[in-house]
């Protein structure tokens, strides 16, 4: 349309994702990245075209500050699934590739095994985007790579501000990765962190680190077992292993095999993918809201006045939020009857 270059229809794009090619999967990835509205709008008939093909697969979370092993956790994971006959998509959520300039997650040279892999296919995070951007091509990502028959979909996070939170929301089974610490045994992890994890695999328990990480795995047993007191059908499991080694991995498979099945047959999983798909819509309407307010110019320009006056501290963040309610007619009573 509109002279460019021809393009492969939807209809196309979607038949040769669902026969599994690969670049097919790499060109729907790119329409879903694009800012373009127009690449928007086939992203949009292509997630459509896809939808009955989404949704099969095994959705983990890996999260983990940096140096706790993640990559060569899913490099070797990842290999060990595929020569069981799965299809493993890697995919990197990381908001801070976009001030550091170069993604650090899911980057090929990371995971050398599992990228020469065939059945594997590994896609660092979308570098520039914001937190919600990456979160929303996140999404749409794992369902394109589940039409593509990936039935493993490893989502890699590190613990930076929210991007854990973010994560957890899109995945079915969340796994932390620590590492045994010197003295306080939970300073590799963040209390909230805790409060997410289904499973925290203690790694690097190999050689002379057995021990530590052994004592490490207690000591999160022990907190586990405070925090998670409410906590309904799962309760989080603790275990070591060694990335390296290859050892403790498939024990770490089968928890997360046994967290999904649990939550699945409590119904908390169908729960969760619902909740994530509404909380999902609510974002994008946001966003979609927020934008078309900015966007048109003496609306932007009283937005920006506000956002001013709340950074200066003139407004306080509900004043503002009030004023902006007002601007676009939230605050007229008779809209309160319905
Ligand atoms: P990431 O930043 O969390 O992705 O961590 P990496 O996978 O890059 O690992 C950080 C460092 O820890 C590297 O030097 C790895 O070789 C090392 N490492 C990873 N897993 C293990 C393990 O199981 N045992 C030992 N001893 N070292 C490991």
């Amino acid at each position: 349309m509109s002279g460019k270059k021809s393009t492969q229809t939807v209809k196309d794009l979607s038949k040769a994702i669902r026969a599994g090619d690969r670049v097919a999967l790499g060109r729907a990835i790119t329409l879903i990245e694009s800012a373009r509205p127009e690449d928007q709008a086939r992203a949009r008939d292509l997630l459509k075209t896809l939808l009955p093909d989404t949704g099969k697969a095994i959705r983990v979370g890996i999260s983990g500050v940096p140096g706790a092993g993640k990559s060569t956790l899913i490099d070797q994971l990842g290999v060990n699934l595929i020569s069981q006959g799965h299809k493993v998509a890697v995919l990197a959520v990381d908001p801070t590739s976009s001030r550091t300039g170069g993604s650090i997650l899911g980057d090929k040279t990371r995971m050398g095994q599992l990228a020469s892999e065939d059945d594997a296919y590994i896609r660092p995070s979308p570098a520039g985007a914001s937190l919600g951007g990456v979160t929303k091509t996140m999404r749409e990502t794992i369902s394109i790579a589940e039409a593509a028959g990936f039935d493993v979909v490893l989502v890699e996070t590190v613990g930076v501000g929210q991007s854990e939170t973010a994560v957890s929301n899109m995945v079915d089974v969340y796994v932390v990765v620590a590492i045994p610490g010197a003295g306080d045994e939970l300073q590799g992890i963040k209390r909230g962190l805790l409060e997410l994890a289904d499973i925290i695999a203690v790694n690097k328990a190999d050689n002379d680190n057995i021990e530590r990480a052994n004592r490490a795995a207690t000591e999160y047993r022990a907190a586990l077992h405070i925090l998670a007191a409410s906590s309904a059908a799962w309760q989080p499991a603790v275990l070591t292993l060694s990335a390296r080694d290859n050892t403790g991995l498939d024990a770490l498979w089968d928890k997360i095999g046994e967290c999904h099945s649990t939550l699945s047959e409590a119904g908390i999983l169908d729960e969760r993918r619902a909740e994530q798909a509404t909380a999902w819509m609510r974002e994008i309407f946001e966003q979609r809201l927020l934008a078309a307010f900015k966007g048109g110019r003496r609306a932007a320009r009283q937005y920006q006045d506000i956002e001013e006056q709340v950074r200066n501290g003139t407004l306080t963040p509900t004043e503002g939020a009030e004023a902006l309610a007002e601007l676009v007619g939230l605050n007229e009573p008779e809209k309160e009857q319905e």
